[in-house]
């Protein structure tokens, strides 16, 4: 009983450093070292979905991808690059259970909310997590993104509000192309009963990688919140 009660207690206080294991004051995941070395979207990358790109680039450049496609959204921010440090954040936040990860995620995310100037111009923001149907987060113990949002929240002072639901339950994603995805995904979401009418969304999601679940969610919101003039997305890491 005391061990699981010791490991319980590091869980919610870890002692170290989730990356490098210096040892931490009370109450951090990860030590200052590591969130100033995390690899930032920050230079040049795309203004559509924001792959970033190596080296100088022109200015508002859009992806050869994003060239081919539409989105309902007007952009969508990543925090963070892919990378094997911060897979392994997303990883062990999501299907590791590491619920004070968040607060790492979020802080990145909200750099981006406060740093990204195409954000200071949007009127009335509220963050919306991209939801999980009730069987799956019976299944995890949480919503990643929904905890993500609360943090943000926290951080930038945005209200929050979850008020998109998932009403389908989809197979997993990970193996699909985004056509795919994005059949998958029709008709998954809708927006709960009774929510206030909304000028700006912004999306929040732990990971955009073909941005077929935030075009769904984005389409939801377009078709069902009359008085909706933008929506964006922020996510902590570009997969
Ligand atoms: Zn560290
Ligand atoms: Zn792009």
């Amino acid at each position: 009983m005391r061990r699981l009660a010791a490991s319980l207690l590091d869980l919610v206080f870890p002692p170290q450093c989730h990356l490098c294991k210096v040892s931490l004051s009370h109450g951090k995941a990860i030590c200052d070292t590591c969130l100033t070395d995390l690899p930032r979207i920050d230079e040049s990358y795309c203004m559509r979905c924001s792959e970033p790109f190596e080296g100088e680039f022109s200015e508002n450049p859009i992806c050869p991808n994003c060239h081919k496609l539409t989105f309902t959204f007007l952009y969508a921010k990543a925090a963070l690059k892919n990378s094997e440090l911060t897979r392994k954040l997303i990883i062990d936040y999501k299907y590791g259970k590491q619920r004070h990860l968040a607060k790492v995620l979020a802080t990145c995310c909200a750099e981006v909310i406060m740093n990204d100037s195409r954000f200071n111009s949007l009127p009335d923001p509220i963050l919306i997590p991209v939801p999980l149907h009730w069987r799956r987060k019976l299944m995890r113990g949480f919503n990643q993104a929904e905890l993500l949002t609360n943090e943000i929240s926290k951080l930038t002072g945005i209200p929050s509000s979850p008020m998109i639901q998932r009403t389908r339950y989809t197979t997993t994603q990970t193996r699909l192309s985004r056509k795919q995805r994005m059949q998958n995904l029709k008709d998954a979401f809708t927006i709960k009963p009774n929510s206030r009418p909304i000028r700006t969304a912004i999306l929040i999601d732990d990971v955009f990688t073909t941005g077929s679940t935030s075009e769904a969610c984005a389409s939801t919101l377009k078709k069902e919140c009359a008085k909706l003039e933008n929506i964006v997305v922020v996510t902590a890491l570009r997969g």
